[in-house]
């Protein structure tokens, strides 16, 4: 079994590492940053997005899991005092592999088509002006936007973005993508729907926005600039994020220690 450790970069991560890296040589692990087998993140679920997207083109043979070093994560959700237990299961190969839809993301600019996959969301906004568009879905118009812009958010990046944008939060086993406003100008002349909609798998959604306005797209932590963008489809994506389980530890009560209270405290 092949590893890798990736760390916020903060003094407690980066022992936490040395103290990892140690420990799971000891049971037999090999630490292989070019190929490995599983890919643990020390730090925040932030860590665990930069992990994720560092080895994004082996999403297909790797294995995600997130050890906190702050608060409680949606992804870094074990203890730094369980990783013994973890180092052992993954010695032992001991644990579940959980997948996690993604969002794919195909956008047409003047320099040509590109793809992206986010764990979390991809948003599209305005840089100077409101984001004016034409919002598609499944080939049918459905609305003329304006306002700040549009997020798009996976299942589990409903706890993100998405929530503060008023989104519901959805059950990673969903296969679904959800779509949110983010301050949407609603009056006489500019009408949107005004909540947030989910679209399931094999449905998509495409942005037309207005010519010649500069937009910024951000996918998860990544933001990026465009002079033109022409269209944005998003729909749910082929590929899965994999995560490693070894001892069960369900999504609602993640959502309540979160956001409710800690009842491990
Ligand atoms: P950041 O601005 O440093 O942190 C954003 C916060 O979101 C952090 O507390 C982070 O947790 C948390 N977070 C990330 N993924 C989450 C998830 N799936 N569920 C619940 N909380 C989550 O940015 P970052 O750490 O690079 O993360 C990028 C993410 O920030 C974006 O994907 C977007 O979801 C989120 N964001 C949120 C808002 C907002 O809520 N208004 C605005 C912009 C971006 P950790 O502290 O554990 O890293
Ligand atoms: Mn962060």
């Amino acid at each position: 079994m092949k590893f890798y450790i990736h760390n916020r970069g903060d003094e407690v991560s980066r022992q936490l590492e040395v103290t990892f890296r140690r420990q799971a040589e000891t049971h037999g692990l090999i630490w292989d940053e070019e190929k490995p087998d599983i890919v643990v993140s020390i730090g925040g679920d932030g860590t665990l997005l930069h992990a994720f997207h560092k080895y994004i083109h082996s999403i297909d043979h790797v294995a995600f899991v997130g050890v906190h070093t702050g608060n409680l994560g949606f992804y870094a959700d074990w203890k730094p005092e369980e990783i013994e237990r973890l180092i052992e299961g993954m010695g032992l190969r001991q644990y579940r592999i959980v997948e996690y839809p993604l969002l794919e993301l195909e956008i047409e600019t003047d320099a040509g088509t590109e793809c992206f996959l986010a764990l979390n969301e991809a948003t599209l906004k305005g840089i100077e002006a409101t984001l004016v568009a034409q919002v598609n879905i499944n080939d049918e118009q459905f609305e003329m936007f304006r306002g700040d812009g549009i997020c798009i958010s996976t299942p589990s990046g409903s706890t993100a973005y998405n929530k503060a944008l008023g989104g519901a939060i959805i059950h990673p086993s969903l296969e679904a993508l959800q779509v949110t406003e983010i301050a949407s100008i609603n009056n006489r002349v500019y009408r949107t729907l005004g909540s947030p909609i989910v679209l399931p798998k094999h449905h998509h959604i495409d942005i037309y926005p207005e010519a010649g306005k500069r937009l910024m797209l951000s996918i998860d932590h990544i933001y990026r600039e465009y002079p033109n963008i022409h269209s944005l489809r998003a729909n749910v994506a082929a590929r899965k994020v994999k995560f490693f389980r070894y001892r069960s530890f369900p999504f609602w009560n993640r959502v309540a220690d979160a956001f409710i209270s800690d009842r491990s405290n």
